[in-house]
């Protein structure tokens, strides 16, 4: 940004806040309050509350015991006590001279010399001055800026700014909040009998008004960069289930009633005008690859061209032999790109996909690399979409502005966290899993009780089934990480020598990579001790027995995509998490959860209550401006809100605009990514 200002400067302060415009002001609403309205003779002082207290001062002393440090004696009516300061102006020091007449607002304690309250704030007073009406709002600040310069700046913008109400009053009343204006104001300026505890619970129908109008500002801009992208125009494709019928007729099982669905929503979207932006969700094993394929080939059949991207070499890999296996037969040429291509490999697929000899590619980033030029791309699908960064989406987006955008995720997001985060998405839901799997069981085995894992793997392994073994995790360290999965599997090969033992983690070469898991499909290799590199998209039936070492360590999300891995096939298959004592708090709350569901959307929700929406997105990587005060769970706000934009955008655009430009001002092109 050119007009950064100059970091120490007050404007810089003010912007490292988020405070520019008269409306930022205006909506930095307090944290707390402070009652300056009354005051308590000090011999009522509690100890642990704050309150107001209006004192003489006695004496003052400069004390170089045990450190340096201002003290002043001072007095009421009532009672007596020391002020403590221990890092202090000399203007301060003027200040506290024998006689001054203060009020003073602090928290009196027990010191070591009596009462005493350390740091109060204070200024001086005449004889009978008034008290102030109301409440004293306390502000979220950040250092170098005092709360007497914040309250001034925002009240001189309260007084000037425009604080129309946005919303029509027959709106207000029927979702019963009151006007903005008042709200506003009663936030930041509160009348004393108001209760400070209901305001600072944010439970006050002011804050409901505010949190209803981020929620608001939140959808509208969403559903207006979806508006945006919608005017944009795409090729209709238009389809003759030549292909599709013909893929639907070789496929060894039938479409669950989920993948119908969502395969006729997605054939609807792809026949419309402008680019389709669908997000296809489904739980692991919930079968998105062949309603992936079929869109694909609709592109095809309509004479254009599909990508396929995937944020990892081993995902890209799975869905290039799975799609290349259904759709070669087919005569479809299947076009494989990806970053540890041999140079000569790679030139030549980019020279095919940009003669529109090759309908289909399939690889990981290496898709939207600047030399990738498509010949007709008619449809973009990303896998796991929220792995890649914004700046990756943004590329493939560019790459095929006029082209239909699928989203694929397997991380379930509760609906309330759906509807904000995807609100400029239209949605389809796997919520059913093809017949035939039989559930998988969870084990949770202490550490000490590893013999007895073995000895299970062992017999599973002796049975013709396979295994997993995913190694402790080192979030730390990449080094680390991999020295730890070598460690893992050299252990494993000692402790079972007879079975066959692969190993698969990130640093592998992608040759090295393929061949191992080449070798695991084939169960050449019986064993495969892994890092999450396998936590999404690995598709291995016959493995039907899943360990997971120090699972304590392991996210939520990351918990149920491993367990994922398993339960493929119609082996009975099972899940041991290897967990290490003692246990956290919070580690123990994860794999209780886990134990217990293996619902995708329970798991999520639950994800979301122990770490909070804005790590479950990750929103700083989405683009989206964290909520201030709203609060995502609340389903029936986020609800409301979703509606009201909708009418807003359609029966008053003007008032939509108004609205947005105070929540976001020039801000909301970050949610444009
Ligand atoms: P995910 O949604 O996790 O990407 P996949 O597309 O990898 O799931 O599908 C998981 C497994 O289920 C694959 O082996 C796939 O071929 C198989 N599958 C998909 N749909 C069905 C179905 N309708 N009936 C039976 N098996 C299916
Ligand atoms: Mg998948």
């Amino acid at each position: 940004m050119a007009d950064q200002p100059a970091a120490n400067t007050l404007a810089a302060r003010l912007a490292r806040l988020g405070l520019r415009s008269d409306a930022d002001f205006v909506l930095h609403l307090p944290l707390r309050y402070e009652d300056e309205t009354r005051i308590t003779p000090l011999a009522d002082a509690r100890p642990g509350i704050a309150a107001q207290f209006e004192v003489a001062v006695v004496a003052s002393e400069i004390a170089y015991r045990p450190r340096r440090q201002l003290l002043a004696r001072v007095r009421d009516g009532s009672a007596a006590l020391s002020l403590r300061f221990l890092n202090f102006y000399p203007s301060q020091q003027k200040v506290l001279q024998s006689g001054a007449r203060l009020r003073i607002f602090g928290e009196v304690h027990e010191g070591y010399l009596g009462p005493e309250i350390i740091h109060p704030r204070f200024h001086m007073v005449g004889a009978g001055e008034p008290l102030p009406e109301r409440l004293t709002p306390v502000y979220p600040t950040t250092a170098g800026l005092g709360q007497a310069t914040l309250r001034r700046l925002i009240e001189r913008a309260l007084a000037r700014a425009d604080l129309a109400d946005t919303l029509a009053p027959e709106l207000r009343q029927r979702l019963d909040l009151p006007e903005f204006a008042d709200a506003i104001r009663l936030l930041h300026t509160p009348p004393p009998e108001m209760t400070q505890a209901a305001l600072e619970a944010r439970e006050h129908p002011a804050w409901r008004r505010v949190q209803f109008d981020e929620l608001l500002a939140q959808q509208l801009s969403l559903r207006r960069a979806y508006s945006a992208r919608r005017a944009r125009g795409a090729p209709p494709l238009v389809a003759n289930a030549t292909l599709t019928g013909a893929l639907l007729a070789a496929l060894p099982f039938a479409l669950t009633r989920a993948q119908q669905r969502a395969w006729r929503e997605i054939a609807a979207d792809l026949g419309q005008p402008h680019p389709m932006q669908r997000l296809l969700q489904g739980d692991v094993g919930s079968g998105k690859t062949v309603v992936a394929a079929l869109a694909m080939l609709h592109a095809v059949e309509a004479g254009y061209q599909a990508a396929l991207m995937a944020p990892t070499e081993i995902l890209a890999e799975q869905h290039y032999r799975k799609l290349a296996a259904w759709l070669q037969p087919l005569g479809i040429e299947v076009a494989w790109l990806t970053g540890s291509l041999r140079k000569r490999e790679k030139e030549a697929a980019i020279a095919r996909v940009g003669a529109g000899d090759t309908p289909i590619a399939i690889g990981t980033h290496a898709l939207i690399e600047d030399k990738v030029e498509f010949a007709r791309l008619g449809l973009a699908i990303v896998d796991e979409q929220h792995r890649f960064g914004v700046r990756q989406r943004l590329a493939l987006k560019e790459k095929g502005s006029f082209a239909h955008q699928l989203a694929m995720s397997a991380t379930p997001i509760p609906r309330t966290l759906a509807m904000s985060y995807y609100a400029d998405l239209d949605v389809s839901v796997l919520d059913e899993l093809p017949p035939g799997r039989s559930p998988v069981t969870t084990k949770l085995v202490a550490e000490a009780r590893r013999d007895q894992v073995l000895t299970r793997v062992h017999e599973a392994c002796r049975g013709g089934r396979q295994a997993y073994w995913v190694c402790p995790l080192i979030e730390e360290s990449e080094t680390l990480q991999l020295k730890t999965a070598e460690e893992t599997y050299a252990r494993l090969v000692a402790e079972l020598p007879d079975l066959r033992i692969g190993l698969v983690h990130g640093r592998l070469k992608a040759a090295d990579k393929a061949a191992v898991m080449a070798a695991f499909v084939a169960n050449e290799i019986q064993v495969l001790v892994a890092t999450t590199v396998i936590e999404v998209g690995v598709d291995v039936p016959n493995a039907s027995l899943m360990v997971i070492e120090h699972a304590e360590r392991f996210g939520l999300a990351q918990l149920h995509q491993l367990r994922g891995r398993v339960g493929r096939g119609a082996a009975q298959s099972a899940c041991i998490l290897l967990y290490a004592q003692p246990l956290g708090e919070l580690a123990r709350a994860r794999l209780k959860v886990i134990y217990e569901s293996t619902d995708g959307f329970a798991i999520a929700r639950e994800d979301l209550r122990l770490r909070g929406p804005g790590e479950f997105v990750g929103s700083r990587q989405s683009g989206l401006p964290l909520l201030r005060y709203a609060d995502l769970e609340d389903a029936a706000l986020v609800e409301q809100a979703r509606a009201v934009a909708e009418d807003m955008l359609q029966a008053a655009p003007e008032r939509a605009e108004a609205h947005l430009q105070r929540w976001l001002g020039g801000r909301e092109e970050l949610l444009k990514a």
